[in-house]
């Protein structure tokens, strides 16, 4: 049995006071959560104040990127030491929005989420394909292009502090969720493509989170399905209530 992990991703939003106020209000509300994990990602700015906030609780703190290098000449990154420093357990990498927005490849990206396994983070590697790419009938390319290139070189022990978020980038922040249907076919389809690289034991195992305007009335209907175990979610993961009634759906 695969444990859901549900996770909030705050991108860039809430200054510090806000953060901190929004852990406050989810603690009591998912405290008796026990069939879920639960990882909050604020702003790096926000993290220790955040961690502090959790500290003690059932719900983990993660970075949203790292860099690949522990310390030096690299302005504006973050080292997975300095995240875990600051109070991290888990760190997002490959998010859509690092790979659309800023431009990491899949090297870049294959090489952040080693360096962040060695460091003693646990992952959240984000996959998904471009509306154009599923239209154009590209979409298992894509996704097996991002899971070969990303996962290379690991050990199946390193999958192990794994996770993998299928996010198809036209359901991020977009409020059109990929229905259930949808969602299970690339789980499973991204599942067998684990089995090819590690092993049946190690793809049965790894935990495949669906993320794409996830909210509390679309929840339970995804998690119903055999092969999504857990969310990643953005917008609805803002609001102490919504959250908590997305987490409610995985318990
Ligand atoms: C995300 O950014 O990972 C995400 C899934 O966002 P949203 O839930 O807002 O679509």
């Amino acid at each position: 049995m695969r444990k859901p992990i549900i996770a909030g991703n705050w991108k860039m939003n809430l200054k510090v006071a806000e953060a901190v106020a929004l852990a406050e209000a989810l603690k009591p509300l998912v405290a008796d959560a026990a069939a879920v994990e639960i990882v909050v990602c604020p702003t790096y700015v926000s993290l220790y104040s955040v961690a502090k906030a959790l500290a003690g609780s059932n719900i983990a703190v993660g970075g949203q990127d790292a860099y690949v290098k522990e310390s030096g000449a690299y302005t504006a990154a973050i080292s997975p030491q300095m995240l875990a420093d600051a109070g991290c357990t888990w760190t997002i990498i490959g998010h859509s929005e690092r790979r659309h927005i800023f431009g990491d490849t899949d090297t870049l990206l294959n090489e952040k989420l080693r360096f962040a396994l060695a460091s003693g983070l646990k992952v959240m590697f984000c996959i998904g394909e471009l509306l154009e790419e599923r239209k154009s009938g590209k979409m298992e390319d894509v996704i097996k292009r991002q899971v070969v290139e990303g996962l290379k070189g690991l050990s199946s022990a390193d999958l192990a502090n794994v996770v993998l978020a299928y996010e198809p980038v036209w359901a991020i922040g977009t409020g059109e969720t990929a229905s259930p249907e949808q969602a299970e076919e690339v789980h499973v389809f991204t599942r067998a493509l684990v089995r090819d690289m590690f092993g049946a034991d190690a793809a049965e195992a790894i935990r495949i989170q669906y993320g794409g305007s996830v909210k509390a009335d679309n929840a339970a209907e995804l998690l119903a399905k055999p092969n999504v175990d857990g969310f990643l979610v953005g917008g609805a993961a803002l609001k102490a209530d919504s959250f908590a009634a997305i987490i409610k759906a995985g318990c």
